[in-house]
């Protein structure tokens, strides 16, 4: 737990009982109450050990290896390169190995040929390849990186937790930070102490198939998560055997492709970059993220790998990053191949090498390390600049302290799939669930009720997990453990199995028994519907038509027929467009990616036992050619129209509870502020609803006028409270001269005076900014 977490300057304000004056004072109407940005700058302490520790030892270890070796730290190959045989038949091929090791010195090996591992596969693995570095003429031991997307999804056993677009939806960074934690422990337990994670790229674009790995479509929300998960990853000590070194990813404005296509050129200008996709990245380089991964595709003609303005400029002088640049894949022999802006392979290298990038994921073959020995040797790459990589690369691996143990980790007390790892996995889908409409408060069902389960994802594992879970496209079910719950089990466990009528209906894109659903609709209470995706992780989720396929809307519009309480469940990641039924629908709750203890997440909730606390973290298209994001500007949304077909089908920060919230007493003062004084923001929020439950306080700051048209609003602070019923709280936040400040004209930030109007909820107070 990171020390500074113990000494927050806390915002709490008053609590009182509203309802019967004999309520007894609830055991934590006391508790401090911690906002987004308390949390925020609590955990911004970079963790150690600091770099400077190592630099007599790596100087010195620098001035013995021998050019070959240096740029051999810099190369990272797949592990199929040291390995023969694929699933779990894999096996490490000791000539493959010397050769990768031994002869080249190769720096870092990543992921799985093909499937997920067992830890003692990974120690068989990773002990082999340390052995092997410490028989070589250097002996530095080799960086293993992997992509621990939503928690250890390459170690068998694994927690899988819900996909990080599903952690936003919990709006609760407490829970980021834990699932992480968790996440890094049995990383580590593995060996592995290197994750390529967190995606901080900004989901702006819903059709962009990595929608799900991000943290949505809000700066605030995702640097928030962001820091949670880099201080999860990396807790205060990253030769810790409980930490890794965490990788931000994918720097920068990868997520934003015109088309939507992955990897697929962003036209983003300056302004727009630093407004809204550089924030999350330099919050996370200053809570100390130790790695940053490249933009695989371009922003503005540049390729990402060519890009030196943005790699060493902005990350490096500006940002002050001091760790490590990893590429993403293949992508330094892309500048040739795909992106054009090189003649051959030697000449992307020399452009990429030069660009900033310190070790290239190679990551099949050993023409990175061939190429560039040539480039230092014809005096075209500087050895400076080789050693400037190295030493970042050799800091890290002290720092992770793999020179004193190579494997660290792997006797640690960790057990991988805990009881009480599961158990917070299970409290972190049930948060992320958000219920989107809930007519004639048809949820939650009583368990007495009769139902129909129906839909294409209702009884598998892979819809709830997505891409990165056991193999990189989660698609394969064999490879899913048995001791989880689909859906449809769940809500057998939860009801009997005797209540439960099961038919699939549909499957993704097909119909398959639509009139058998139907005729057993006619028979249920109710039906519950488990519509959207199937798995899917980086190009090949491509799409052409963000709506949800025909087979899934002709299902739910034959289900209506029956005329019985209609229910949507999606899982999904990335909004597809339900709007044909959405009307007709009676609730809505939106899964996401849960991981897998969604399925008892979603049928806790379905039936009462726990009261829906998820909010958007997206804004949910109701049009395929309406897209934009809340924070839009005025003209371009709903307001300046007089449909309300135009708005969103349901708006970002949006998710309904079975209590009800009321909010009052909304107070900005002083109502005139300027240079360092804070504006006090409180608010009154009360549960009047007769069943505890939790909800996220969205603090909203509107700019009236600007030199730069302003946006309709902007997220600035929020908190998650859990209120019994009758039960209230006042909060407040503070607001500084950094929250109203924007990128101006010339691309640096700048704060302007005027009048500002602070919403929350569907209260609105303004104050003067001078
Ligand atoms: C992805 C990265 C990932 C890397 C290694 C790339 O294709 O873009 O996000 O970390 O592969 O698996």
């Amino acid at each position: 737990m990171p020390k500074l977490r113990f000494v927050l300057y806390i915002i709490v304000i008053s609590t009182f009982f509203g309802g019967a004056p004999s309520s007894p004072r609830s055991a934590d109407s006391a508790f401090e109450i911690v906002d987004s940005q308390t949390f925020l700058q609590s955990n911004m302490a970079p963790a150690g050990p600091h770099a400077r520790t190592y630099d007599p030892a790596v100087e010195k270890l620098l001035s013995q290896m021998t050019l070959k070796e240096k740029i051999g730290q810099m190369t990272q190959l797949e592990i199929g390169m040291i390995t023969d045989g694929s699933d779990q038949a894999i096996r490490v091929n000791p000539a493959k190995l010397h050769k990768a090791v031994g002869q080249y010195g190769i720096g870092s090996i990543l992921n799985v040929n093909s499937e997920a591992l067992s830890p003692e596969k990974w120690h068989e693995i990773l002990g082999a390849i340390q052995a092997e570095a410490k028989k070589s003429r250097s002996q530095v031991p080799v960086l293993y990186g992997i992509d621990t997307i939503h928690g250890p999804n390459y170690i068998v056993g694994g927690t899988l937790f819900p996909q990080p677009l599903a952690m936003a939806a919990t709006w609760n960074p407490e829970l980021m930070l834990r699932g992480s934690q968790i996440a890094a422990a049995e990383t580590r337990k593995a060996g592995i102490p290197w994750t390529f994670s967190p995606v901080l790229d900004a989901g702006r674009q819903p059709l962009w198939p990595r929608l799900y790995e991000t943290f949505g479509e809000d700066t605030h929300l995702a640097s928030v998560m962001g820091v949670a998960t880099i201080r999860g990853y990396e807790g205060v000590d990253i030769s810790n055997p409980l930490q890794v070194a965490s990788s931000l990813k994918h720097y920068v404005g990868y997520s934003y492709p015109t088309t939507g296509g992955d990897r697929s050129p962003a036209l983003i200008p300056e302004i727009t970059l630093r407004e809204y996709f550089l924030p999350t990245f330099a919050a996370a380089v200053k809570a100390g993220a130790h790695t940053v991964m490249v933009n695989s595709s371009e922003v503005n003609g540049i390729p990402g790998h060519a890009n030196g303005y943005l790699l060493t400029t902005v990350l490096r002088d500006e940002l002050g990053f001091q760790g490590v640049v990893v590429s993403d894949w293949m992508d330094i022999k892309k500048l040739a191949s795909v992106h054009h802006i090189a003649a051959n392979e030697k000449e992307a290298t020399r452009i990429g090498v030069l660009a900033g990038i310190d070790m290239s994921m190679v990551p099949s073959d050993y023409s990175f390390s061939d190429l560039l020995l040539q480039l230092v040797q014809e005096g075209q790459v500087p050895v400076s600049r080789i050693d400037e990589a190295v030493r970042r690369i050799l800091i890290l691996k002290y720092q992770l302290g793999l020179f004193e143990e190579p494997l660290r980790g792997i006797d640690s007390k960790t057990t991988v799939g805990a009881p009480e790892s599961r158990l917070a996995n299970l409290e972190a889908a049930r948060e992320s669930i958000t219920l989107l409409k809930n007519e004639n408060h048809t949820l939650p069902f009583s368990k007495t009720a009769h139902v129909l389960v129906t839909g294409p994802d209702a009884d598998s594992l892979i819809p709830l997990n997505n891409g990165w879970s056991y193999t990189w496209q989660g698609d394969k079910a064999s490879a899913y453990p048995e001791d989880y719950m689909t859906i449809l089990k769940a809500i057998q466990q939860k009801i009997g199995a005797e209540k439960v009528t099961y038919v699939p209906g549909t499957a993704f894109d097909k119909e398959l028994d639509i009139e058998k659903a139907a005729a057993a609709a006619a028979r249920a209470d109710a039906v519950v519907i488990c519509l959207g995706e199937w798995a899917y992780a980086e190009t090949p989720g491509n799409i052409r038509d963000l709506a949800l396929p025909d087979a899934q809307i002709h299902l739910v519009q034959k289900m209506l027929d029956a005329k019985k309480p209609v229910v949507l469940v999606l899982t999904e990641g990335r909004p597809r467009i339900i709007r044909p039924v959405v009307e007709s629908a009676s609730a809505i709750v939106m899964a996401y990616n849960p991981g897998n203890e969604g399925g008892e997440a979603i049928a806790d909730i379905l039936f009462g036992d726990v009261n829906p606390s998820g909010k958007l973290p997206i804004t949910y298209p109701r049009w395929p050619n309406r897209l934009f994001t809340y924070d839009h500007k005025t003209f371009e949304g709903e307001e300046g129209q007089t449909n309300p077909l135009d708005a969103p089908q349901f708006e970002f920060g949006y998710g309904l509870s079975y209590t009800e919230f009321v909010y009052t007493d909304l107070q900005a003062t002083p109502d005139s502020a300027s240079g360092n004084q804070k504006v006090r923001v409180a608010v009154t929020i009360k549960n009047t609803g007769d069943r505890a439950g939790k909800e996220v306080v969205q603090l909203f700051l509107s700019d009236r006028f600007a030199s730069i048209t302003p946006p309709l609003k902007r997220l600035k602070r929020f908190v998650k409270v859990s209120l019994q019923p009758g039960q209230s709280r006042r909060l407040t936040f503070e607001l500084g001269q950094e929250d109203l400040s924007f990128i101006g004209v010339d691309n640096r930030r700048i704060a302007e005076p005027g009048v500002f109007d602070v919403r929350v909820s569907g209260l609105r107070r303004s104050f003067e900014w001078k």
